[in-house]
């Protein structure tokens, strides 16, 4: 395993970190909880010792099974992290409500302590700046206190707000969605965080997988590498010099085994020196929807994720009536809803890649 310090701390943490939303769906609902727990047990002993959970993920299950899992080994050879919100406090923005999602948080992982906590899901300025007004002064207190080791925030925001975030110095690193759909316009807060001495963690490498589901678009990546697209893509996120851990999400030990192999004998770059590697090839990437869903709550019932992911196979393929073709025959979505849509522009303020949905929309309804 390849491992990097994270940002200016003496922590050594490994170039793949486990992505802990993606157990299996079957076992979860079973119950097996145990049987999920080898999967990050597998990747520690392939030298993953960088455990990414959170309430919710896999039914909620997720921070349960990975505290099963760190129960069992060292506690001190993994870095776990986790997450709060107002979302998760239920918008009670107390220091109980603070208190009693952490400490849910603490017994689940069945540790006294959590490396990393999370400021979560900052979706542009003004929602971080609620969080920083209410529950900032929380994470200081449960840091001083040693519950959590080290306050991090992650966030969906732009490269120019991360740079304002960042520049505030008040994290100590960052969780953001990074990858070959979106390097161009996330660069620039990669850079300032790394300089500012935080670690870089990256969440959605695969682009929602977008980039698995088109392996020809992203065939380039591959080059002169024995590598597999989503290996190939893992890496290009990993080479990074400015990012310290790229999330895998991983259902299996296969999975487990070809993140691991996505970053041996890494050779890290400068997001310079990687952007200009790629410069020119593959399709013009930073347009396509990563069906983050975030644009939840359209007053006319559309569903646009479905309608912006049916635009991105015309953007990957060239051809117009892919749109349509994906929209019935993989959505079983009539294109005539995308008519209905108003403007009020409620889906492009929450939009996660700033996607023109409105014109799009209308772009779809007229064809
Ligand atoms: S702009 Fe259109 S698609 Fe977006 S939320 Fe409003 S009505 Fe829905
Ligand atoms: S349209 Fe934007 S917010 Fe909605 S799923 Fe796509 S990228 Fe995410």
């Amino acid at each position: 395993m390849y491992y990097k310090k994270y940002g200016n701390t003496d922590m050594m943490v490994s170039a793949v970190g486990l992505g802990t939303m993606r157990y299996d769906e079957e076992d979860i609902k079973a119950g097996r909880l145990e049987k999920c727990a080898e999967i990050p047990l597998y990747a520690l002993e392939k030298g993953i010792n960088y455990w990414d959970t959170a309430p919710l993920y896999c039914d909620d299950k997720s921070e349960i099974v990975t505290g099963i899992a760190l129960s069992q080994v060292q506690r001190s050879d993994v870095y776990v992290t986790s997450k709060v919100n107002l979302g998760t406090l239920k918008q009670d923005t107390s220091r109980d409500a603070f208190r009693r999602r952490l400490e849910t948080s603490l017994a689940r992982l069945k540790t006294d302590y959590i490396d990393f906590y999370h400021m979560w899901c900052m979706l542009n300025l003004d929602s971080w700046q609620r969080h920083m007004d209410t529950i900032y002064r929380f994470f200081e207190e449960a840091k001083a206190e040693g519950l959590i080791r080290n306050i991090v925030f992650s966030s969906h925001m732009q490269g120019n707000d991360i740079e304002k975030v960042v520049e505030t110095g008040k994290f100590k690193g960052m969780l953001i969605g990074y990858n070959a759909l979106n390097y161009r316009f996330r660069q620039s807060g990669i850079k300032a965080a790394h300089e500012k001495g935080m670690g870089v963690v990256v969440m959605n490498p695969l682009g929602g997988g977008m980039i698995p589901q088109n392996p020809e678009a992203f065939s380039y990546l591959t080059e002169g590498t024995d590598l597999t697209v989503p290996q190939a893509a893992l890496r290009f996120v990993a080479s990074h010099k400015e990012i310290t851990v790229a999330l895998a999400g991983c259902t299996t030990k296969q999975h487990v085994d070809d993140a691991v192999k996505a970053v041996e004998n890494l050779e890290e770059k400068t997001a310079e020196e990687v952007a200009a590697q790629y410069e020119g090839k593959g399709v013009s990437l930073n347009n396509l929807c990563t069906g983050c869903a975030y644009c939840k709550g359209c007053p006319k019932g559309i569903e646009i994720p479905k309608f912006m992911d049916s635009y991105n196979q015309y953007i990957l393929t060239g051809r117009k009536e892919a749109i349509t073709d994906r929209l019935s025959g993989h959505w079983s979505v009539k294109k005539e809803m995308a008519a209905e849509c108003i403007g009020c522009g409620n889906c492009e303020r929450q939009c996660t890649q700033h996607l023109p949905i409105i014109e799009r929309l209308k772009e779809i309804g007229t064809m």
